[in-house]
């Protein structure tokens, strides 16, 4: 596929827009592709957007630093070629299931733009949590999302008592909500604990990056 545009919706965050073939491509909700990002690392990336019709597909991906997949990410320009493996699904999504609540950082911005039309189509209730950094405070207004609170990166999501107090996590409305837990893994896994005594939905953990981890 062929880099057709390419957006920077701040420093660090880059949205990328490739055109291809993507008829016989299946890409649903969460759906990522692993990329040859160097000679000897692949790195993993959500689809925010496709259109089949007229062969366009969408990136939004973090520039965080120096390392491959955002090197690789940052350096992609228009005219650039890019091999890409087949897009692999995630089941984050059942259409009889009400409630959605999906937290993320950066890295979840495209599976929040991914759900959103399904979710305002179907009539769902939702929302969305994101943790960001202060420079990125607006591109959920940028991205035109619904229903989201944005939280500074603070360390609070690691805080299970702090988490507790959320008014979500009160509300008992959204008890029977599912919750899809991604980004920052050790937010993910102190959200969950927190998530685990209340919630009375499906909790779907998937920590998109650790901390000192490098890849998958
Ligand atoms: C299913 C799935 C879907 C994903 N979708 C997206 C997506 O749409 N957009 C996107 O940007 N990312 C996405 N990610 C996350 C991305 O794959 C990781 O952030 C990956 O580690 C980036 O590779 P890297 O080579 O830049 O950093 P690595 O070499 O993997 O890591 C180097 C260092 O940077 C840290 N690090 C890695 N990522 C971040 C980060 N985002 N912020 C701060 N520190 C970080 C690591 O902990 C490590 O210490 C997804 C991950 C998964 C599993």
């Amino acid at each position: 596929m062929i880099t057709t545009k390419v957006d920077y919706l701040s420093e660090t965050i880059k949205r990328i827009q490739f055109s291809g073939n993507f008829k016989d491509v299946h890409v649903g909700m969460g759906s990522f592709i692993d990329f040859r990002v160097s000679d000897t690392d692949a790195r993993r990336y959500t689809i925010s957007y496709v259109d089949t019709t007229n062969g366009l597909l969408e990136l939004i991906v973090h520039l965080h630093g120096n390392a491959p997949g955002s090197c690789f990410m940052d350096s992609l320009g228009v005219g650039d070629d890019v091999h890409i493996n087949p897009p692999r699904a995630y089941n984050y999504y059942d259409s009889s299931v009400e409630k959605y609540v999906i937290f993320g950082d950066e890295t979840s911005l495209a599976l929040v733009c991914s759900f959103l039309p399904v979710l305002t189509q179907h009539q769902h209730s939702f929302q969305f949590y994101l943790e960001l950094d202060e420079e990125n405070h607006h591109i959920p207004n940028l991205l035109q999302l619904k229903n989201y609170a944005v939280f500074s990166k603070n360390g609070s999501f690691s805080n299970e008592n702090w988490i507790s107090a959320l008014p979500l996590v009160q509300s008992p409305e959204w008890q029977q909500a599912n919750f899809i837990l991604t980004g920052n893994a050790q937010s993910v896994r102190t959200f969950r604990k927190v998530l685990k005594g209340k919630s009375k939905g499906k909790i779907v953990s998937h920590g998109y990056w650790l901390q000192g981890k490098k890849g998958l």
